[in-house]
């Protein structure tokens, strides 16, 4: 079966072996506050740091899933409110659970064929951008986040990068908090998550000192300085993601090699008759999530007719639920595998 889904999406074949491996080790059945788990912890974060490009005063720390960053980031970086941009299912859940924490916080939704409302932005405690939307398959550009950076010098910038991290080269020194989940373009097993954050954003977490969550950034933080965590962490997550680290080329080459195909998954797919694209602005098209428009009482037909070809494509998601069914373009996924989809997509379409 080719697996396109968008998450939990295709693993990295080797995530096989290093599952024995793991195994083997010895490391799942070690305390972690062994030797042997501080140094996975040290190499993992070296690697992570390295393979993308994260400045090297950013503090690294392991959580769960992008949905307890959302949580974490209200509980320990605001103080009264924070602003959310959104055009999409995603950015609006995030504002949704921020509401919880701090009901001021203030939601902007933009049109999901628009570019991004530069004109809305003002200085606020933190700013929430989802910089690829994966319900609908809009993205933002490294250019567009160093902008609002420019245009917000005293605001926290977070960034969900859950469906882009480890796909696209970001620039991470342009904004102050990243997180994301592994299961999409990292192509590792669900029930880890990554989140980063910048001095300046250290700095906020002990002006709001929140001591009343186990995950505040401040205890993670105060574990972290000696090699420990919270909890007891995903220590299998965190093998499997070093290991997988050890072997991805520079996310530059990954970057090259993804927007490429994605150039080329556009043109194929905007030649076809019944199935359209969702996003045909070319400056907001995703370059991981693909989103194909298909009239509502056919979605159902081409996914089987995919199925039979044993093709499984995402499902569309909230807003789009009905109507659309998304491809995730992720490094883990091989060029043959997409050249075998745009031949049964143009066979279907005939
Ligand atoms: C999948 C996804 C999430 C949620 O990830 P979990 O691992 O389920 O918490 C959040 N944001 C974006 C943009 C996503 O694609």
């Amino acid at each position: 079966m080719l697996n396109f889904y968008p998450g939990p999406s295709k693993l990295y074949p080797k995530v096989e072996n290093y599952l024995a491996d793991a195994f083997k080790s010895g490391i799942l059945s070690q305390n972690h506050r062994s030797k042997s788990f501080m140094d996975l912890f040290h190499s993992a974060t070296s690697l992570l740091k390295q393979k993308l490009n994260i400045p090297s005063d950013y503090s690294v720390f392991y959580i769960s899933s992008a949905t307890e960053a959302w949580q974490i980031i209200s509980q320990s970086l605001v103080k009264e409110a924070s602003t959310h941009f959104f055009n999409g299912n995603f950015g609006e859940k995030w504002f949704n659970y921020a509401k919880l924490i701090h009901p001021q916080s203030e939601g902007i939704m933009f049109d999901y064929t628009a570019n991004f409302p530069f004109e809305k932005l003002s200085n606020t405690e933190l700013v929430a951008i989802t910089q690829n939307e994966t319900s609908n398959g809009t993205a933002l550009t490294n250019e567009e986040i160093k902008k609002i950076r420019n245009s917000l010098p005293q605001s926290l910038i977070a960034i969900d990068v859950t469906s882009s991290l480890g796909g696209i080269n970001l620039e991470i020194q342009h904004a102050d908090i990243w997180f994301a989940s592994v299961q999409k373009c990292l192509g590792l097993p669900s029930g880890l998550g990554l989140l980063i954050c910048s001095p300046k954003a250290i700095k906020k977490a002990f002006e709001v000192n929140n001591r009343v969550n186990y995950n505040s950034i401040i205890y993670n933080y105060e574990q972290m300085q000696n090699l420990q965590t919270t909890h007891t962490p995903n220590i299998l997550g965190i093998y499997l993601l070093n290991s997988i680290l050890a072997d991805l080329h520079s996310i530059e080459e990954i970057s090259t090699a993804v927007k490429e195909r994605s150039a080329k998954l556009y043109v194929e797919i905007k030649k076809l008759n019944s199935i359209k694209l969702l996003v045909e602005n070319t400056e907001i098209q995703s370059e991981t999530v693909i989103t194909l428009k298909i009239d509502e009482n056919r979605v159902e037909e081409l996914k089987s007719k995919l199925l039979a070809k044993d093709i499984l494509i995402g499902n569309g998601y909230g807003y789009w639920k009905k109507s659309t069914l998304r491809i995730a373009n992720f490094p883990q996924i091989e060029d043959w595998e997409y050249e075998k989809l745009l031949t049964a997509l143009q066979e279907i379409d005939k």
